[in-house]
This record gives C-alpha cells, structure tokens and sequence, in this order.
C-alpha cells in the first residue's frame, strides 16, 4: 500500500500560553511507495512520533492529508486505518498469554469482520511464527525476554496483516546485540509480507542498515530523503551530513580562494567552479589518505588499533570538534614517534557547506 503525505503539519499549542506553538510536523510531503521499509530518522524531538501518530490517526493533523493508496484516510479513526502499531514499551498484556495478547486485536472485530476462535488460532499462529515466538504462546510476558516481548508486540501489529506497518523506536528497550539481531528481523518480515513499513528511530545505523529510503527530519522539518548510501554520499546539508556516519564527519573551518579550499593556511584540495567565501567542511573519517607530502597537517594525538582499521586520533586549530577521526587501513602503519601526521584528502569525502546557511556547496570531485 502506497502512503502518502501531503503537506502534513501538526501544531501543538503552547501550553504557557505566551511563546509560539510548537510545530512538530511542518509542511511534510512524500510519497511512501508500496511494499517498502521507510527509515524516518532524526534527534529526539524532531517530530518523529508525531509524525507516525498523524499516520495512524492517534493524532489529528492542522493541516494536510494522508492517502493510503488512493483512500483519504485523514479523518479516519485509527481502527478503520489497517495500521499495525509497534511502541518503544512493548505494552503487553500482563495477564494475557503470548497467544491470547496475539489474538487481542481480532477479537474486537464486529459484523462481517468477526472470526470464529479456531480461525483466530490460525492467525495467531501464522504471526507467531513469522517472528519465530510459536513455540512460547502459553508463557506469559514476565516469562519472557525483551527480545521475545517485542516479538511479540510485533506479531500482535501483524496479525490483522495491516496495510501499513509503523514502528516506533521498537528497538530502544533492547541490549545491544539484540537490537542488531531484532533490526535484521523486522527486515526479514517486512520483505516477506510486503507491508509498507515505516520505522522511526534516532539511530543512524539502524535506519541506515535495513531502509530501503531514509527520511532525515530536524525541527518537524524534512531535510532530505533518498537511499540510505545516496544520503550518506550526498548530504544536502551540515545537519544531514553530522548526522549521518560513525565515527561523525569531522568539521572543520575553512575557506575557498581561487577555486581552492584551504584549512588553516593549506590548500587541502581543489573545489571547481566554487566562489570565493568562508565555508564549513565536511571530512568523513574515510576520507583520509597518510601521506609524507600531503597538504592536510594535524597534530597526532593517539592512534587507536581497531582490528581491520586504524583510528587516528588528532587535533587542528580550525577543528569545531575537539578531535579529529581518521580511518585508515591498518596496514598503514603511522609513524607514533612523530608530533604531527600529513593526509591528503579525497575529494568525494569532502563536503563544503555555506558558512551562513549549512548548505552543501557543490563541486565536481572528479
Ligand atoms: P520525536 O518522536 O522525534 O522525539 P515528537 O514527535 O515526540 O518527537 O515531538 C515533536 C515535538 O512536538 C517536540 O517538541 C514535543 O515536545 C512536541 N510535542 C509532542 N507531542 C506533544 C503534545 N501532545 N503537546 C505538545 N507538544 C507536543
Ligand atoms: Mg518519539
């Protein structure tokens, strides 16, 4: 089912009556397509949530529409929606057994809806073995794990097998290992059952790693949307840029001058076509080459062994960040007796930003 937004505003009125209001979603257009998993990714606060809460009607927009495939759904309440809905809190019912809180949504079905208890099983047991808990329907939620809990509030969001499937932060309860182990999951059931699925989350990895498109928000306001590498790649701004990648992208001041960008006193590379003015750069931590002559000098501070990398950790005057990020190969060896080291730099790991608006300023990196 293709979801779509348009022009979706929410704005809370200000509770202390002075100040503005607070507009959580602002002016929101897109056009989810059918059967893909959508990343929505920003800092707390962003309008996430809010953003969700308008799609599955728990929240009622400004302005603007929302259409699941051709229907206006805007007005709809959220149980004539076809939403399947996943919270942070797996918000179990604790008396409840594994099958009977699987089983909790059809049971309010009515009219031609209404399902016997044995076709009721049936579903339950299809959910309950897409997210592999099949084996645990008699347990009760405190008999289970976090990871096992959450599976099961996903299974519970799928068995009326919804048109749209929206997750919000439903990893955040969960250890680190299982949050890898539960993304890939829910990547495996959203390709097995086609559902539309958006999945809010403040983590840039995990919408990275299993998005088909990633929907970068800041203010309520959309920053920029794409394939999570296309994001990655071509950032349309500071924010979207500093957001995106670990270890961050290390900023730095600089300054173009006759078509080169210069940090501190070097020119670090050419930027074609780029006018004269101070900027902003961007270097992700990949974008260092050790280099005895080249024009990029900073102060070594540590190097640290990470396996199949090397970070090397270092200073510069003109750094926003009290540290610089490079990674390297780890068969790169860096000379430790030496005060400074020497890079030169690779032009599409380089991005320069409007020093008034953080606007990425474009140039051919060849
Ligand atoms: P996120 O999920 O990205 O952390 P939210 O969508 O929850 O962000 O919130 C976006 C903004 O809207 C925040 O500034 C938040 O304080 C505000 N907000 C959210 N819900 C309400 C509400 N019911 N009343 C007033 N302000 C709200
Ligand atoms: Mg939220």
């Amino acid at each position: 089912m293709k979801v779509v937004l348009q022009n979706l505003t929410k704005r809370f009125p200000n509770r202390n009556k002075k100040g503005d209001d607070v507009i959580a979603v602002n002016d929101f257009n897109f056009e989810i397509p059918d059967g893909k998993l959508i990343g929505l990714l920003g800092p707390s606060g962003c309008g996430k949530s809010t953003t969700l809460n308008l799609i599955c009607g728990l929240e009622t927009p400004t302005s603007g529409r929302i259409l699941f495939g051709e229907d206006d759904v805007t007005r709809l309440p959220p149980e004539n929606r076809g939403v399947g809905l996943v919270f942070q809190n797996y918000a179990l019912y604790p008396h409840l057994t594994v099958q009977e809180n699987i089983m909790f949504p059809l049971q309010n079905l009515r009219g031609a809806d209404k399902l016997t208890r044995p076709q009721m099983l049936e579903k339950a047991m299809t959910a309950a073995k897409l997210v592999q808990i099949d084996g645990l329907m008699e347990r009760k939620p405190s008999e289970l794990s976090g990871g096992q809990q959450q599976r099961v509030a996903i299974a519970r969001a799928l068995v009326k097998m919804p048109r749209v499937l929206l997750l919000d932060e439903p990893l955040s309860n969960l250890d680190a290992r299982l949050r890898l182990q539960t993304r890939e999951e829910i990547r495996r059931i959203q390709q097995e059952t086609g559902i539309t699925t958006i999945f809010v989350t403040h983590d840039q990895d995990e919408a990275m790693s299993i998005s088909d498109m990633i929907v970068v928000m800041k203010d309520g306001v959309v920053q920029q949307i794409g394939a999570p590498q296309e994001v990655y790649d071509s950032p349309v701004n500071l924010f979207v840029a500093t957001f995106l990648g670990t270890p961050p992208i290390n900023v730095l001041d600089g300054e173009v001058k006759g078509e080169k960008l210069y940090i501190g006193g070097a020119a670090v590379c050419d930027v074609p076509g780029v006018g004269d003015q101070p900027v902003s750069v961007g270097i992700r931590p990949e974008g260092f080459t050790l280099d005895e002559n080249g024009p990029f000098e900073v102060s070594l501070s540590r190097v640290e062994v990470m396996g199949r990398d090397t970070s090397v950790v270092s200073t510069h005057p003109a750094s926003r960040n009290p540290v610089i990020r490079s990674i390297i190969p780890a068969r790169n060896k860096v000379d430790r007796t030496r005060r400074t080291v020497r890079f030169t730099l690779m032009p599409e790991k380089v991005f320069i930003f409007d020093a008034r608006d953080d606007r990425r300023i474009c140039f051919d990196a060849e």
